[in-house]
């Protein structure tokens, strides 16, 4: 069996900042469903937040300026001192990125150019046009490929093994054979992303079905906040793709079906530029309320920054808009419509991403530390997955300074052949549903009962929709039977844990019966502090799902009413 130091599962921006911070001293290995580089970090576009105050208007920005807005931006679900550590370190972290070769985009002085997002004070979002998430990734893979991290390409990690509340290894599916391997490792970080995919019109890639997070539960790692979903508001109407909130960054407007800047009736401070949760639910009701465009969609309109600043600062979102709409901002309003978007809950972990399991880290979007609280501020995100890629380098390096002990073979043995026999099975299955169907009526009932607004009536239709689609799993059977990339197989263990997390999102918001950021119920409209100032936990039990709630914690910032 081949052993590591450390496994890192995920070759998006959080596995491979931690797998750069550890791979000089350890053997370390990098596992993901895909090359690293078609990892969903490529498709981020608008930039990372740090308070360099570089930009007109910044120059008394600080981190503690970025940490109230955050915190504010959370609707105050979010863990003060982890916000606290991101916020103090992000400049730092951002100046190595630049070491390590990141061409940002520059202001006139050669400094890191800087732009408004939402929910933010100061213009602190650090970017590289519209493709920021792309020069990162290939900055930190090409770190990676200078540092030799061992990759294993195409695999699927089914299985997190622990013993005595320790590490021992993982168990996983090699795409090209078909074979299913175990490894022994005396850490493992947990770095898959999120979960879009488990909705309808998501912004998010094909592979984000959260089956890291789902690996995590059933291994009996708690999920907190899972209840808290991300709908960003502008993706391009039909396909969701995104369009960056930097388009409003930049001075975008947005226009309902009378040409008015409807932002200004819902958060007449911030306009286009509120937190997410907020424009979100304003464009959906100003759709509801028949302002929009065939009932569907509004307009993001970027004529007046003039051709100049468009190709300059937003040449992606051009190019996809003419590729996937025949619209040609320049020329033409952009519709567009809420779309699903990020996952703000996650693996649980403490400030460090340490989970309740020695040896087991989370970070990134798959984790919930919690920074992001009940709504993640735009730019935040990339933020995260460096700053606490780093953290959990710098707790790996000292756990395993500090404990020796080496994985147990016989007991990953073991293991290995229970994940075997469970794989075996679905191709032994007699059933003649298609994962594909599941899959599809999953993301559906999602979207509509579990989305921006939701209430009790339409929660509980999820609930026992979502449960009677646990039951259909059972009949869903492999029916493509050769073993080498196989994706039928891939696809149908993936559903299992779509489906895992989606009771617990749907049966955590119906529990939740306030509204907070993300999560606003119509028959709860208003957010309760002193019963739901609280972390949900969610915990995977022979006997099903089983909640329990944990306090937020709370160092300088007193909850205050949300204005903006
Ligand atoms: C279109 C779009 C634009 C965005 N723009 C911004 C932005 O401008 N600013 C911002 O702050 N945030 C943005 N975000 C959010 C941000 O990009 C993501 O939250 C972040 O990049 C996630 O990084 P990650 O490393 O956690 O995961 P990912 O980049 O999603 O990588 C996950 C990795 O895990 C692997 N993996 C998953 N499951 C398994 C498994 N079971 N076995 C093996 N491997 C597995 C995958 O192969 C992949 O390599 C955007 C998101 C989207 C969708």
């Amino acid at each position: 069996m081949l052993s590591y130091d450390v496994i890192i599962v995920g070759g998006g921006l959080a596995g491979l900042m931690t797998s750069l911070g550890v791979v000089d001293s350890h053997k370390v290995a990098l596992f993901s469903k895909v090359h690293p580089l078609r990892s969903h970090s490529l498709a981020a576009q608008g930039g990372l937040n740090a308070s360099l105050g570089n930009v007109p208007g910044s120059a008394d920005d600080n981190w503690e300026k970025h940490t109230f807005d955050t915190i504010k931006g959370s609707d105050y679900l979010a863990d003060q001192d982890a916000v606290e550590t991101m916020c103090r370190i992000g400049p730092e972290v951002v100046y190595e990125l630049e070491h390590m070769g990141v061409p940002f985009s520059r202001t006139s002085e050669g400094k890191i150019a800087q732009r408004p997002f939402g929910g933010a004070d100061y213009p602190r979002t650090c970017y590289a046009a519209d493709r920021t998430g792309h020069v990162l990734l290939h900055t930190l893979y090409e770190q990676s490929v200078k540092k030799n991290v061992e990759v294993y390409t195409e695999w699927l990690v089914t299985s997190l093994i622990i013993k005595d509340n320790r590490a021992q290894g993982i168990t996983a599916l090699n795409y090209s054979t078909g074979e299913i391997v175990a490894f022994s490792a005396r850490a493992v970080v947990l770095a898959t992303g999120g979960y879009g995919r488990g909705y309808q019109n998501s912004t998010n890639a094909i592979i984000n079905t959260g089956s890291g997070i789902a690996v995590a539960y059933r291994a009996g790692i708690p999920i907190k906040d899972l209840e808290f979903v991300q709908f960003h508001p502008t993706t391009l109407y039909g396909t969701n793709i995104l369009m960056t909130e930097g388009a409003r960054g930049e001075g975008g407007y947005l226009l309902n079906n009378k040409g008015e800047r409807f932002m200004k009736k819902y958060a007449a401070s911030k306009m286009e530029l509120a937190p997410r949760d907020i424009v979100s639910r304003s464009m959906t009701t100003e759709i509801l309320e028949g302002h929009g465009f065939e009932n569907a969609f509004l307009h993001l309109d970027l004529r007046h920054l003039g051709e100049k600043k468009i190709l300059e600062r937003l040449p992606g979102i051009r190019d996809i808009t003419i590729d996937f709409a025949g619209v040609d901002p320049v020329k033409e309003p952009i519709p567009v419509q809420p779309g699903q978007h990020y996952s703000m809950g996650g693996i649980d972990t403490n400030e460090k991403g340490e989970t309740k399991v020695r040896g087991v880290y989370a970070a990134g979007e798959c984790a919930c530390v919690s920074v992001h609280g009940a709504n993640r501020l735009g730019g935040n995100s990339l933020l995260e997955t460096v700053t606490f890629g780093k953290i959990v380098s710098n707790q790996l390096r000292d756990f395993l300074a500090s404990s020796k002990e080496e994985s147990d073979k016989v007991f990953l043995d073991r293991a290995l052949v229970k994940e075997k026999q469970r794989i075996e099975e679905l191709f032994q299955r007699k059933g003649k549903r298609r994962y594909s169907e599941v899959r599809d009526e999953l993301r559906r009932v999602m979207f509509t009962y579990v989305g921006i607004f939701r209430k009790e009536e339409e929660l509980n239709t999820a609930c026992e929709k979502v449960r009677q689609l646990k039951r259909d799993y059972r009949d869903v059977a492999v029916s493509y039977k050769t073993r080498s990339l196989n994706f039928e197989l891939i696809n149908t263990l993936e559903l299992e844990g779509m489906l895992d997390l989606a009771e617990i999102i749907s049966q955590g918001a119906l529990a939740r019966k306030e509204s907070r950021g993300s999560h606003f119920r119509t028959d709860y409209p208003t957010r309760d502090d002193a019963k739901w100032m609280r972390h949900t936990l969610a915990f995977f039990t022979p006997n099903g799902l089983k909640f329990d709630y944990k306090e937020v914690k709370v160092t300088r910032y007193a909850p205050q009413e949300r204005k903006y």
